[in-house]
């Protein structure tokens, strides 16, 4: 079986993870802060905040922002459930703005057109979460500036797209956002088992988003509520969590860094080569969004109506070896949302996505000779 997604994890990266468990620190020491550093630097931001995973890291996110209940959180209907839920666990209302049909990003034109009628409505998003689906970013440029003109914040969700670049910069540099989530899940473009981080240039954000990954418990007089009654001294100061990613995630996440930019050739190389195997085959191919460069987390390709049937084509390769996925079934036809209130067609060019995608095997060890399996079983199918 070709999997669709796996993680390489070669014999650096067990070194590190041995040498932190031969080591005084198994969680909260020196190897959280190499870590963090480290995608700090490659990003080009101030400030990197690691957690135990990105759900929690979203969470953080939205709290650091101030989203309450009352509060609403707008994210894409084609994404994985944490960019929707983390406004739920905030007690905030979530919407959700229809995606391109090219790039199957959050559409900015429909973005736009509901900021519009919120702004009539006075019901206008606190905080817009636009992910970057497959690793390729958002066109961050314009959702920048309509957060400033309708004054909502952003927190990219960037779980596919670490190594993606946006006009020049990396994503993750906060260019045109509050903050940006990192997932190290193993399918994702680096790993550390389970992990996430938080990205920003705003001081006030990471030290919220620092204190409550841990209980919300302080160590530093300078915001202590009074004077310590001695070394032992600790105050929590507000109701935080154990988001804490251990030294010995961190340790293999920070020896995966050292690999990222093989890891994205890899990705882009075979992406390309899909392309280019595909390009006679009755499919429709992954667009490019205008300035961005993918970290290519997946290959998402369309069956055409009318020739073979979605369902045909996606278990006719499973049968054949190729365990092909779906990214995604749109958050708000999950039952909790439709609970809330959500139906099928309020969003539409997200529930048509859904009804011809097929994500193709893509990762760091996949060889050309398996890629070749999958094309000729996708031709197969189709001839
Ligand atoms: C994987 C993923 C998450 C959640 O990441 P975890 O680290 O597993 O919590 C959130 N959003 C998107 C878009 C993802 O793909």
């Amino acid at each position: 079986m070709i999997p669709y997604a796996r993680q390489d994890v070669d014999d650096a990266d067990i070194r590190a993870v041995v040498e932190v468990l031969n080591s005084d620190w198994l969680t909260q020491g020196p190897a959280i802060e190499r870590f963090e550093q480290s995608v700090a630097d490659y990003c080009g931001v101030k400030y990197a905040v690691a957690t135990c995973n990105a759900t929690a890291a979203l969470h953080l996110s939205c709290l650091s922002l101030g989203l309450k209940p009352g509060g609403l959180l707008w994210t894409s209907p084609n994404t994985f459930v944490a960019s929707a839920n983390c406004a739920r666990y905030c007690g905030a209302d979530v919407d959700f703005v229809d995606i391109d049909p090219l790039t199957f990003n959050m559409s900015v034109t429909e973005l736009e057109d509901k900021l519009r009628v919120a702004r009539r409505q006075k019901r206008l998003p606190d905080v817009v979460v636009p992910v970057h689906f497959g690793g390729q970013s958002c066109a961050m440029e314009r959702i920048g500036e309509l957060a400033r003109e309708y004054g909502f914040a952003v927190v990219e969700d960037a779980s596919h797209a670490i190594g993606g670049e946006y006009r020049g910069g990396r994503v993750g540099a906060c260019t045109y956002s509050d903050l940006t989530v990192f997932s190290f899940h193993p399918v994702k473009i680096i790993t550390s088992g389970e992990g996430g981080m938080i990205l920003t240039n705003r001081e006030d954000l990471q030290q919220m988003a620092r204190l409550l990954r841990s209980h919300g418990i302080t160590r530093d007089t300078a915001t202590m509520m009074g004077p310590p009654d001695g070394a032992w001294y600790y105050e929590q100061i507000e109701l935080g969590f154990n988001y804490r990613m251990s030294d010995i995630q961190a340790a293999l996440g920070a020896s995966q860094m050292l690999r990222i930019d093989e890891f994205v050739a890899r990705r882009r190389h075979l992406s390309a080569r899909y392309g280019e195997l595909l390009k006679d085959v009755p499919v429709t191919l992954p667009a490019l969004e205008a300035g961005a460069l993918s970290a290519w987390h997946l290959y998402v390709i369309r069956v055409n109506p009318g020739n073979r049937s979605h369902s045909e084509v996606f278990d006719g390769l499973r049968a054949r070896g190729v365990n092909v996925n779906l990214h995604y079934i749109p958050v708000h036809l999950q039952p909790y949302y439709r609970k809330l209130g959500f139906k099928p067609r309020d969003f539409p060019v997200a529930e048509q996505y859904y009804r011809e995608a097929i994500s193709l095997p893509l990762y760091y060890g996949l060889t050309d000779a398996a890629q070749d399996l999958v094309v000729g079983a996708l031709k197969e199918i189709l001839e």
